[in-house]
């Protein structure tokens, strides 16, 4: 429906959102809302906190309400997937939903993540991963997304990095044929290295640190990726650039993975620029 002039949103106003616990820093309703104003259509997105134990009932209100869908983010993917009617064949595998669909008051779960992450590759530095030799660092939400993604694009190798070594076996195993845990040494044979850790994002105690591989061992002819987006670039991943490595920030993942739930919901193609453009412009408001 388009949106009325006038006071707004009115009584006919479509919601989806995000939920979460902490949800106060998330760019999703930024994205959703820019979406909707370019695109004309009388939607609106807002952001929910929702505590341990609450999700159930969260999900229950999410089609009560009416809403067109959610997005779903920490601590709440699993137990969403957990929760909701049917599950996506990704989101199967994974185990955990980034966001939910409603059709006919039936929650579908979905996980954009991959999808997300394989887009901001072409986008940033042209990458497909079909028959390239790629490693991941980290093994935990994101990582097993990435690993996923990149084995289902047909990657020859999916070696994962990770501290944790069952976690590591786990990730791996969503590799497929090609996926196997392996060691940071190995990141100077790749083609693709991708930091999927917590380390280097602004405002952690993990800002001090740096992903186990040393930048300093990458170079020219191989795209190094940091799923971080806040700096837009990690102390990291500006090695690995002077390196000589061709380097994609995290925020292309977050845009398009949110590209990919609009268009679920609304069954239209979204402003991708226009996404970009508003969330480049948060993320420097936040420097
Ligand atoms: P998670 O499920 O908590 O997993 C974190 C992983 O990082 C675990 O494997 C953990 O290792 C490892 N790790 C944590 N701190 C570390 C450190 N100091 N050194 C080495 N390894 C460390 O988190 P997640 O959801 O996967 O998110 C990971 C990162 O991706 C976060 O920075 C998040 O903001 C980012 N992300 C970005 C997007 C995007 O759209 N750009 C989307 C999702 C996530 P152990 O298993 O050994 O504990």
């Amino acid at each position: 429906m388009t949106r009325p002039d006038g006071a707004w949103p009115t009584a006919t106003t479509t919601l989806v959102g995000v939920m979460g616990d902490p949800v106060a820093h998330s760019l999703s309703p930024l994205l959703h809302n820019t979406a909707f104003a370019a695109l004309g259509l009388d939607w609106a997105s807002v952001g929910f906190t929702i505590r341990p134990g609450e999700v159930t009932g969260a999900l229950k209100a999410i089609a009560a309400l009416g809403f067109a869908g959610m997005s779903v983010t920490m601590p709440h993917k699993a137990e969403v997937a957990a929760g909701v009617d049917e599950r996506t064949t990704v989101a199967e595998r994974l185990g955990a939903v980034n966001c939910v669909i409603v059709r006919s008051g039936r929650l579908i779960g979905e996980n954009t993540d991959g999808a997300g992450f394989l887009a901001s590759l072409r986008r940033g530095a042209g990458f497909e991963p079909t028959g390239r030799r790629c490693l991941v660092i980290g093994a935990g939400g994101a990582a097993r997304a990435v690993t996923l993604a990149l084995a289902e694009a047909g990657a020859h190798e999916v070696v994962v990095v990770n501290r944790n070594p069952q976690r590591a076996e786990a990730a791996a195993a969503l590799g497929g044929s090609g996926g196997r845990v392996g060691s940071p040494g190995e990141a100077a044979g790749m083609d693709l290295v991708v930091n999927a850790t917590p380390a280097g994002m602004a405002g952690t105690p993990e800002a001090a640190l740096t992903p186990a591989v040393d930048p300093a061992t990458l170079g020219s002819g191989q795209v190094v990726a940091d799923l971080i987006y806040h700096p837009a670039r990690t102390v990291w991943l500006t090695a690995a650039a002077e390196a000589g490595a061709s380097v994609v920030g995290g925020l292309g993942m977050l845009v398009h993975q949110a590209e990919a739930q609009l268009e679920a919901w609304t069954g239209l193609e979204p402003p991708v620029a226009v996404l970009w453009a508003a969330a480049q412009s948060a993320v420097a408001d936040r420097s």
